[in-house]
């Protein structure tokens, strides 16, 4: 997988107001890369396409660099307390994709660059805790590391953290460049987590993303580095032959890394949902997916907004749950699971 580059990039005039911003609208001057102004980072016009889906996959490699104005965080429940907005949209075509819903029609990839304001915010965040500890979580909304071979925003923030007393920051990815962070001064305050799935999920719903070779031979580059480690395995999905998928998943990750990460390991499991108005939108954008979304098939969860989750049956899902957490507790007896849901 070749790290990302934008084939369209929009920025707004204030953005040149901060250093990141110049250095960004450079370096894309020298690139062969088409350049365009636009008034707000929320209004990019003119993606090009013929139709919705064309303009989609275009907004998909546009690049917007843009000022955060809002810097009051969303808070981020269950890994972390913030949300840390460093940017939001991201290249990947995972077909479960959840921002699909959030971002609506605006799936276009937006950096924003007054690092320096949305430090000082994060760090009053921080101060409101004390002496708890505040943890941060930079892809909400994006996979951060995916653009940060660009940007390094994601690179600083690991840096500032890193000073701080009672910060922490966490994020996942789903792409392997991650060489240029190898050497950030993290201080053990950051959590680099993978986002890893069976062979069958990642092949059949997570185009436009490192493979899963690539993503293993980075977790182990980076506890390497001595960055706490973290796997997400999401979404969990039933599929013929499950068991032995996730298993060799499990035995993969055995495999490739170093003794001295395990003892400070965790999991995050994450069982597939997906709501109707999600599944409207993924039917609309992959309509050949594979991915199974028979509301009859799955117990309905009420959620906020009255817009309710389909989950698995609670019989598949003990079984999914019984026989991951197997897998772990197997492989990796000192690792902690944070959580199933
Ligand atoms: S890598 Fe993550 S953020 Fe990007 S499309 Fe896939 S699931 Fe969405």
């Amino acid at each position: 997988m070749e790290p990302f580059l934008p084939q369209l990039v929009y920025y707004e005039p204030r953005a040149l107001e901060y250093e990141l911003g110049r250095t960004l609208v450079e370096k894309f001057k020298h690139m062969d890369v088409e350049l365009r102004e636009t008034t707000s980072h929320n209004q990019v016009r003119n993606i090009p396409g013929k139709n919705e889906l064309q303009q989609y996959r275009n907004a998909k490699s546009t690049l917007v660099i843009g000022v955060r104005k809002t810097l009051t965080f969303d808070t981020s429940k269950p890994s972390a307390e913030y949300a840390i907005p460093l940017a939001t949209g991201c290249m990947g075509h995972c077909h479960y994709c959840y921002l699909q819903t959030t971002l609506g029609s605006k799936p276009y990839i937006r950096t924003y660059v007054n690092l320096e304001e949305i430090f000082a915010a994060a760090d009053q965040y921080i101060h409101e805790r004390e002496p708890e500890i505040t943890r941060f979580e930079a892809a909400c909304t994006s996979d951060i590391v995916g653009i940060d071979h660009l940007t390094h925003s994601l690179k600083k923030t690991i840096e500032h953290i890193g000073q701080t007393e009672y910060g922490r920051l966490r994020f996942v990815t789903k792409y392997h460049h991650v060489n240029h962070l190898l050497d950030a001064n993290h201080n053990g305050k950051t959590r680099f987590r993978f986002s890893v799935n069976a062979d069958y999920v990642v092949r059949h719903f997570e185009p436009g993303t490192s493979s899963l070779s690539e993503r293993l031979e980075a977790a182990k580059k980076v506890a390497e580095a001595g960055y706490p480690l973290g796997f997400i395995v999401a979404p969990i999905i039933l599929h013929d032959g499950w068991q032995r998928g996730y298993q060799e998943l499990f035995e993969r990750l055995e495999a490739t890394l170093p003794r001295s990460c395990r003892n400070d390991l965790t999991f995050e499991l994450i069982q597939h949902r997906f709501t109707k108005p999600a599944k409207r939108v993924i039917m609309k954008r992959y309509p050949k997916t594979k991915l199974q979304m028979e509301e009859e098939e799955r117990k309905y969860k009420w959620g906020r907004y009255g817009i309710g989750k389909y989950v698995y049956k609670d019989e598949e899902a003990e079984a999914l749950k019984e026989a991951i957490e197997g897998y772990i507790h197997q492989m990796f007896p000192q690792a902690t699971i944070e959580y199933f849901t």
